[in-house]
């Protein structure tokens, strides 16, 4: 029944010049996105992405994942037809009909990008709705309130007949805004900035630092398996696992207690820095949250940084735990983020912590170190994994 699916691009829209990069790149995902669940027909015209299925698609997965593509603002399942007002009624009540009869209420909706049809919008609907009262008489039409919405679009090549549109994921394609290292733990904040940065048109690259035997393959494993929820999200994510013991050790053998924290981070940054500059990302992502602990502090978040040389983007900076886990749950991580494994960063917790660590206290204690040299390692130590 000419069965397709209709997205309107978000954002995406206002771009002036760069529109149609960033509808090219738009395209290129939602192929990418909706290859798994057949061969579909996809093109844009007017703000509008087309999807349309080459023989036996899943439809209802397509839809589900047309939910996870940023850029696009809303989502129908439609049904195409002849640009005929008649035809067009009939694939209403072929389409929608059964939905229509079993609703308490219905109106009819029309939009007109094709302006040489020749009916206005409000004839449409008028003329439709008409019709349908007649075919559906126990639904009675409602057009302050009505329980369905019977919604007919005119476009260019077609006219296309749906019923409820649906959010789309928002934010702007993936890719169209640049590259970044996104620092991934196995806990609840990182996964959920990760997507927050997708969301902005960002592709990203995780790193996971890992400190066996300190923390387990498990622990690694969880991060892989986040990495993957993340993947319907941010597209394909290959994840880079930092050896970090050695440099934990060397911490600790070397520093004051209350600094092993922010110069733990440190090395973080410069490692990330080090991964960001070989693949060409243009800053760092972390899950940081201004004042959740002792590291999180204005004060510590600056020493941290201090060593970095390209922007920190924390995008959970100013949410409340309770708006993390909320979005956590939405994307989907939350449960993979509460399994109990530990992080590098609970292995050698200071008992008392500086929450104002003082930058050349922190210089001081890394001249111990051998900083270039531990960096090296675990760059050239670096697994890559497909997640
Ligand atoms: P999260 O829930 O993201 O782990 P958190 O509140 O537990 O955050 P920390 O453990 O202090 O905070 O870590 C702050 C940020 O540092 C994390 O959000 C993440 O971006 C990064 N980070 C911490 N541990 C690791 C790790 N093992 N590998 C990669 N990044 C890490
Ligand atoms: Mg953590």
């Amino acid at each position: 029944m000419n069965d397709m699916i209709l997205l309107k691009q978000g954002e995406i829209v206002l771009k002036g010049q760069n529109r149609r990069t960033f509808e090219a790149r738009l395209i290129r995902n939602v192929k990418n996105r909706l290859k798994p669940f057949g061969d579909f027909r996809i093109y844009a015209v007017q703000s509008t992405v087309y999807v349309e299925p080459q023989g036996d698609c899943d439809m209802d997965g397509a839809l589900e994942a047309a939910k996870t593509i940023f850029g696009i603002a809303s989502i129908s399942r439609a049904a195409a037809c002849e640009k005929d007002r008649d035809a067009i009624c009939e694939m209403a009540i072929k389409y929608l009909g059964p939905a229509i009869k079993s609703a308490a209420s219905f109106k009819v909706e029309s939009k007109r990008s094709d302006k040489s049809f020749p009916m206005t919008s409000i004839q449409l609907s008028q003329y439709v709705g008409g019709l349908l009262a007649e075919a559906f008489p126990e639904t009675p039409v409602n057009v302050r309130e009505p329980d369905f919405t019977v919604n007919l679009e005119v476009r260019d090549y077609a006219a296309y007949v749906h019923g409820p549109v649906i959010e789309g994921a928002g934010g702007m394609p993936v890719g169209a805004n640049g590259k970044v290292v996104s620092l991934l733990s196995g806990g609840i904040d990182s996964p959920v900035s990760t997507y927050m940065i997708a969301k902005r048109g960002v592709s990203v690259i995780p790193v996971h630092f890992f400190s066996f035997p300190y923390t387990s393959e498990q622990a690694k494993q969880k991060v892989i398996d986040l990495a993957g929820i993340l993947t319907d999200w941010c597209g394909p994510l290959r994840v880079e696992v930092v050896p970090f013991t050695h440099i934990q050790e060397e911490i600790r053998r070397c520093c004051p207690e209350e600094y092993f924290t922010v110069i733990m981070r440190r090395f973080m940054m410069r490692i990330a820095a080090r991964i960001a500059a070989d693949n060409g990302c243009k800053a760092l992502v972390t899950g940081e949250n201004l004042g959740q602990v002792a590291s999180q502090t204005l004060e510590a978040m600056a020493v941290t940084e201090e060593c970095a040389g390209l922007p920190v983007l924390r995008p959970v900076i100013a949410l409340d735990k309770k708006e993390i886990v909320e979005l956590a749950r939405r994307i989907g991580t939350f449960e993979t983020s509460i399994l109990p494994y530990e992080d590098c960063c609970t292995v050698f917790t200071p008992r008392h912590p500086r929450t104002r660590p003082r930058l050349d206290e922190v210089r001081e204690a890394e001249a111990n170190m051998d900083v270039d040299g531990l960096v090296n390692e675990a760059v050239l130590g670096t697994e890559r994994v497909e997640a």
